[in-house]
């Protein structure tokens, strides 16, 4: 597409403008991820193609460039507003959209970017964590259908889920990476029994699945089969992407009167009456830089990232993010002292200390550990040598595996 002129990213920032100012209500702020209002204001972004504004037309887009995109998000982030930006951060369709057919397309694009549609990722097994590829869970061709049997771990939202995007395997003769690919199952039918576990947190949102005989039409079969790590990697980058930009914040909803960044941490050591404290304000420097630090490394890697590749640049962002969510979390309890031991509904910023301190690792481990980012990071963004890996070249079904 040819490259705009500043009069008409003028243009388009005004419509956007005045658009949200006919149709947005402050009131929505906070409904990004569970409010009632979040599919009806979702709906009519998607209806006024801001959703994915870099999308074809055919697919709720208006088949525009990133420079023209990014006028959108501006201007949806200046009035607090979500929904736009789903062409980059929208892992469920984005994965859809590249490599869908057409018949899954149809069926699930426009309900994924309205957010009716409840997604899980059916990667992780007992033996298959860091590394994925090599899953035990097959799929077996039987008429139209593919059907599945294995199990799962640490499924996130399994019991809400719609669909599970599913990583299996459908050939054991050759090599690991090879014998793979990549599904849209349904996760609402019989052969689908899910478990809960229990998190660090106490919350219960990751879960076991068993499948058996489950069933997935050949429809839902995402590029062909035997390319599924392909379709996981790209995937997987975009995971990493969102992890490196976001994370939960606080669950109280209590405390400090929700301020960004640095301003919350100065309100916090205000509070605490130790804004005068120099090791507390060099803190509070190191964590903001640090974050500033990793929007500009994000929007890098966001620039660099093409529709449907993937970017190792995005495990530099998850792993800064794992820091950072770490070094706040830390900050947050030694600006607290001894009231950081305090727990409960009476203790609002006690609570928030610890739930953020818990729920830090949810970044370091969910969606690869750390330890793989830097792994990712030596070897395909640093060139260093590769780890040796001895099965890669054997036919999956002579690897040794629990
Ligand atoms: C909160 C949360 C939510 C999650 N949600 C989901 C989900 O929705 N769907 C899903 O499929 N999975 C999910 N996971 C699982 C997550 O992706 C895995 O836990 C993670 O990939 C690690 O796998 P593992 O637990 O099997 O650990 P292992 O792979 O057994 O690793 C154990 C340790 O060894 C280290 N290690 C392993 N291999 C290497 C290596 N080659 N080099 C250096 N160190 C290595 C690891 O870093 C780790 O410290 C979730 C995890 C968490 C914590």
């Amino acid at each position: 597409m040819r490259e705009a002129t500043q009069s008409e990213l003028d243009t388009i920032r005004s419509e956007v403008r005045a658009w949200l100012e006919a149709n947005w209500n402050p009131a929505w702020r906070n409904q990004a991820v569970d409010g009632p209002n979040r599919i009806t204001w979702l709906t009519r972004v998607v209806e006024a193609r801001w959703a994915a504004p870099r999308w074809p037309v055919e697919w709720f887009g208006r088949g525009w460039d990133d420079a023209r995109g990014r006028v959108v998000e501006s201007e949806f982030a200046r009035v607090g507003a979500f929904g736009t930006g789903q062409d980059r951060t929208n892992l469920w369709s984005n994965t859809v959209l590249t490599f869908g057919t057409k018949t899954l397309k149809e069926q699930l694009i426009g309900g994924l970017l309205r957010g009716e549609i409840n997604m899980c990722l059916l990667y992780s097994e007992a033996g298959a964590g860091s590394d994925l590829a090599g899953v035990r869970t097959r799929a077996e061709k039987s008429g139209d259908e593919w059907v599945v049997n294995g199990q799962k771990v640490w499924t996130s939202r399994a019991k809400i889920a719609d669909y599970g995007m599913l990583i299996a395997r459908t050939n054991w003769d050759v090599p690991k990476h090879k014998g793979l690919s990549f599904f849209f199952l349904p996760m609402k039918q019989a052969g689908v029994e899910i478990r809960p576990l229990r998190q660090i947190t106490n919350e219960s949102e990751f879960n076991e699945v068993f499948l058996t005989d489950a069933r997935a039409p050949a429809a839902n079969l995402l590029s062909r089969e035997g390319d599924g790590w392909r379709v996981l990697v790209t995937a997987l980058a975009y995971e990493r992407s969102v992890m490196g930009e976001s994370a939960r914040g606080p669950r109280s909803g209590a405390a400090v009167e929700r301020k960004q960044g640095e301003a919350e941490f100065v309100a916090l050591a205000r509070e605490a009456d130790r804004l005068d404290q120099p090791e507390m304000r060099q803190r509070i420097a190191q964590v903001t830089a640090l974050r500033r630090l990793n929007d500009l490394n994000s929007a890098r890697a966001k620039a660099e990232i093409a529709q449907g590749s993937s970017s190792s640049i995005m495990s530099l962002g998850k792993l800064a993010m794992s820091r950072i969510l770490h070094e706040e979390a830390r900050l947050r309890t030694d600006l607290l002292g001894a009231q950081s031991l305090l727990e409960g509904p009476d203790h609002p910023r006690a609570e928030d200390a610890n739930f953020l301190s818990l729920n830090a690792y949810f970044t370091s481990i969910g969606g690869g550990t750390d330890q793989i980012q830097q792994n990712i990071i030596s070897e395909r963004v640093l060139g260093l040598p590769k780890e040796p890996e001895v099965d890669r070249d054997v036919p999956f079904r002579e690897v040794r595996g629990g």
